[in-house]
């Protein structure tokens, strides 16, 4: 027994090396991702809760690896936000989103996500201003979506990084509501447009009360701040029905689209809803 648990912490060891030596690897890379051209852009449709049309689409970020392949955001985005290397990437996205969304047709939204890192930095609304002169998108059509941990960073900058953003017409998501340690108080403190609603409440849903009431309690205070709701992760009817019922006005969700790096339908639904 003692020989195994040497050869088990041995062998956790090496685990955890390779672990460290492959996250230093992929931070090193990170500065070069950009000039490499390896990033690219995928959207995925929001739509209108109650007849299921697209109102607009969610930038996310997908890096294809020369060795390791898709390396999934949720792996990436940290590391690049340790090393700093958020900052030019949070820069390409917002360029290459507004680029892409200005030559949809004109309803649809473009909302993009912005770590709280790049949140605190004054550039930022250069970086916003900057993306939306050089691709001609109107500022009313982009959204920045951030979580909750902007509110718990510096503060004082981050509100005034929103207030000046919202100045200039761009509406400010809250992400994943719901999931970090952010108290309601703090959406009052905050003048945020829009609420996304966090997944796991959606998947919960079908066969938890709670997460009924949960998501039924965001709705009406929602409502009393005028703020809509959208709920995210929506993948099968029955959660369709669930948030409508609920009064989620926006939905997203494997059941009205994956993302995808090309954006077919809207000029055409421009026609038809035009
Ligand atoms: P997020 O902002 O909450 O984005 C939604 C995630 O849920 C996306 O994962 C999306 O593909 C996935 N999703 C959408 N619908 C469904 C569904 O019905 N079921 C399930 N199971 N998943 C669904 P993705 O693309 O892997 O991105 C993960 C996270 O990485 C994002 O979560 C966001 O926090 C971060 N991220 C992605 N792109 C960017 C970016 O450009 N900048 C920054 N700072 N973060 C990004
Ligand atoms: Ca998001
Ligand atoms: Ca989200
Ligand atoms: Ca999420």
């Amino acid at each position: 027994a003692k020989e195994a648990g040497r050869g088990n912490a041995c062998f956790f060891d090496q685990e955890m090396d390779r672990h460290v030596r492959k996250r230093r690897e992929l931070a090193h890379e990170l500065r070069h991702v950009i000039a490499r051209d390896e990033l690219r852009l995928v959207f995925q449709p929001i739509v209108a809760t109650a007849t299921s049309h697209i109102i607009g689409y969610e930038a996310l970020l997908r890096w294809q690896h020369p060795i390791h392949g898709h390396v999934p955001p949720q792996t990436f985005i940290p590391i690049a936000e340790e090393v700093g290397a958020i900052v030019p990437i949070g820069e390409w996205v917002l360029r290459r989103a507004c680029e892409i969304a200005s030559r949809w047709a004109e309803h649809l939204s473009i909302a993009v996500n912005v770590s709280a890192l790049q949140f605190e930095l004054p550039s930022l609304v250069d970086v916003v201003e900057a993306a939306l002169r050089d691709s001609g998108l109107s500022p009313h059509r982009l959204e920045l979506e951030v979580t909750e941990s902007v509110m718990l960073r510096n503060r004082v900058i981050a509100l005034a990084t929103l207030r000046r953003l919202k100045r200039r017409g761009v509406a400010i998501v809250m992400d994943d509501f719901g999931t970090g340690y952010s108290s309601l108080s703090n959406l009052q403190a905050f003048p945020f447009d829009k609420i996304k609603i966090d997944r796991s409440f959606v998947a919960a849903m079908e066969h938890d009360e709670a997460a009924r009431s949960i998501i039924r309690a965001i709705v009406s205070l929602g409502k009393s701040l005028a703020l809509p709701i959208v709920a995210e992760g929506v993948e099968t009817d029955t959660q369709h029905r669930l948030v409508l019922e609920a009064g989620c006005a926006q939905a997203q969700g494997y059941l009205f689209g994956i993302p995808t790096e090309t954006v077919t339908i809207a000029p055409q639904l421009h026609v038809v809803g035009g």
